[in-house]
């Protein structure tokens, strides 16, 4: 049996044909696997526990048919669905992931993180992230009407798609010494991330020892998922 990871599924109204192939993907691949862990942004954006958009709820209820089959679920919060809560955990049956976070596969330890924190020449991405992050921020920004909440979030998404346009692609990638402190502190061989969209098995040397960066891949055009089995790792894509 596998373990399964996804991350960036990227799922909301404007994107059914995702959506309908997730809700596949949990229903075949993900039905017979030993646990599904999910790193982040799995919706495009999550407002608040009350979020009504009909296609979000069906995804939660897609992962509650899978859970109450008994194949453990694990999500992690990513930049678009921090705000992932107790709603979603009990609507979903889904568990959440502290991140970054070390998780034992088989004879070993992997490090598993959403991606964002290792993308620290993106300056102007980190200080938002330090906001949005900070608990008071989240306090008030929850007080505020549902519909506030969700223009709120439109307009970050247009701003976040203006800086992605203007800003270099290398900024947005991983940086390779926040990545190598990364593996020091969790004292791993390989970490699973996700968040820059470029799926990838990274070889690397980092204190004179091999070590393995696996990156997924987002939902955008097509589903992408990398499975462990008997101490191997494959990066799979979907065709849609
Ligand atoms: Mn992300």
């Amino acid at each position: 049996m596998a373990r399964l990871f996804v991350s960036d599924v990227h799922l909301d109204a404007a994107a059914p044909e995702a959506t309908a192939q997730f809700l596949d993907f949990l229903a075949r691949e993900a039905a017979s696997a030993e646990a599904l862990y999910i790193l982040g942004d799995l919706f495009e954006a999550w407002v608040g526990d009350d979020e009504s958009d009909p296609e979000k709820l069906r995804v939660c209820a897609g992962l509650r048919a899978l859970t109450d089959r008994g194949v453990p679920c694990f999500a992690m919060h990513g930049n678009r669905d921090f705000l992932l809560g107790p709603g979603f955990t009990q609507r979903s049956g889904c568990r959440m992931l502290p991140d970054p976070v070390v998780t034992r596969l088989g004879t070993e330890d992997v490090l598993l993180t959403h991606g964002d924190a290792l993308c620290t020449d993106d300056h102007p991405y980190q200080e938002l992230r330090t906001i949005v992050r900070d608990p008071v921020w989240q306090r008030r920004y929850l007080a505020l009407p549902l519909e506030r909440r969700e223009l709120l979030a439109n307009e970050a998404r247009a701003g976040s798609r203006a800086h992605t346009s203007r800003t270099v692609p290398y900024i947005m990638d991983v940086n390779g010494e926040a990545v190598e402190r990364a593996f020091r502190a969790a004292s791993v061989r390989r970490m699973v991330h996700g968040h820059t969209h470029r799926p990838a098995i990274h070889s690397l040397t980092v204190d004179g020892l091999a070590r393995e960066r696996l990156v997924l891949g987002a939902w955008y055009e097509q589903g992408s998922y990398l499975s462990h089995a008997d101490g191997e790792f494959r990066l799979h894509v979907l065709p849609r």
